[in-house]
């Protein structure tokens, strides 16, 4: 059956001219978290590594008025010497997942005409996920958003960890702009303790020492993701919550202590649907095998008990 993605929530939120921001979208009532906000359709996916000419072929035969709107997107200047198509379509684009469904093939950046137009916020409050079967993404609150809020979304989630004058270098290569976020108007070095601290959580994970015994080591990784989760909260943001839950999980499955891993997987799943939407499938897939385990005995001795924080 084809899946019909749901209608933008124009009653949600509206497109309008933000002061030293351009267009963006901004809530027309309180939007609660969790909240499906968009699943909008790309217009085209294509690898990295085209031409300006393989993306004008891909956009005249599209109805004249889908031409307009993707003409009437922002080319970054970084993006001009790439031709007023590829210019475009690379300044505007998202990972929209690969090109075979088992996520093995190159992978695709898509052109969304609604999307293209949310604001980047290294808080952001806008989260969005490839769905690969419905061949939608999907936008949905990450947080609950007051009325008159921008809704913005994290142009680039992996240096949401990186430092304030990492994060702008970064955004100012690959998006042309100098961030202003609440986040980035101004230094803040206990930020960027955390957000380096967060780093090291989340994506540089320790290796257990040759000295550690595998109850230390247990006892100080529990010990990082519970103040890693903690530091996400003081930061603001709700990516990555997931990660950590998972990662608490197998924690709790390495040390043989089954009941709060039920509870740390709960909040994995949780965590997971506020991110991608609850029908995301790759995430379901993922906390469906972790389920499945669960449902198996116990083979392991429960040395340590992990709850949750
Ligand atoms: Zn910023």
């Amino acid at each position: 059956m084809p899946y019909h993605p749901i209608a933008p929530r124009f009653d949600l939120f509206q497109g309008c001219e933000i002061p030293g921001a351009g267009f963006g979208y901004v809530a027309l009532q309180d939007i609660p978290k969790g909240t499906i906000l968009l699943e909008d359709t790309p217009i085209f996916r294509l690898p990295e590594g085209i031409t300006n000419e393989v993306v004008r072929n891909h956009l005249i035969r599209l109805p004249p008025t889908v031409q307009q709107q993707f003409m009437d997107l922002c080319i970054g200047y970084q993006y001009l010497n790439d031709g007023e198509y590829l210019g475009r379509f690379r300044a505007n684009a998202l990972p929209c997942g690969y090109d075979n469904v088992d996520g093995t093939g190159r992978k695709l950046a898509g052109l969304l005409l609604l999307a293209a137009r949310f604001n980047h916020s290294c808080v952001p409050n806008v989260t969005f996920k490839w769905d690969s079967q419905a061949g939608v993404m999907r936008f949905c609150a990450l947080s609950a958003i007051s009325r008159a809020q921008e809704l913005c979304i994290a142009y680039d989630v992996s240096s949401l960890l990186f430092t304030r004058d990492a994060r702008r270098a970064r955004l100012q290569g690959s998006s042309g702009f100098l961030c202003h976020c609440p986040a980035c108007i101004i230094e803040n070095r206990d930020s960027d303790d955390r957000r380096v601290a967060l780093y090291k959580a989340i994506v540089q994970p320790p290796q257990r020492s040759p000295r550690e015994t595998q109850i230390e080591f247990l006892s100080r990784r529990y010990a990082q993701i519970c103040t890693a989760l903690t530091l996400l909260r003081m930061e603001g943001l709700s990516h990555f919550r997931e990660t950590l839950y998972f990662d608490g999980y197998k924690l709790c499955e390495e040390a043989g202590d089954r009941n709060n891993a039920m509870l740390w997987l709960a909040q994995a799943s949780a965590a997971a649907a506020t991110v991608g939407g609850p029908h995301n499938a790759e995430v379901t897939r993922r906390l469906q095998r972790a389920n499945a385990e669960l449902e198996a005995p116990n083979q392991r001795p429960q040395i340590l008990r992990f709850p949750l924080p």
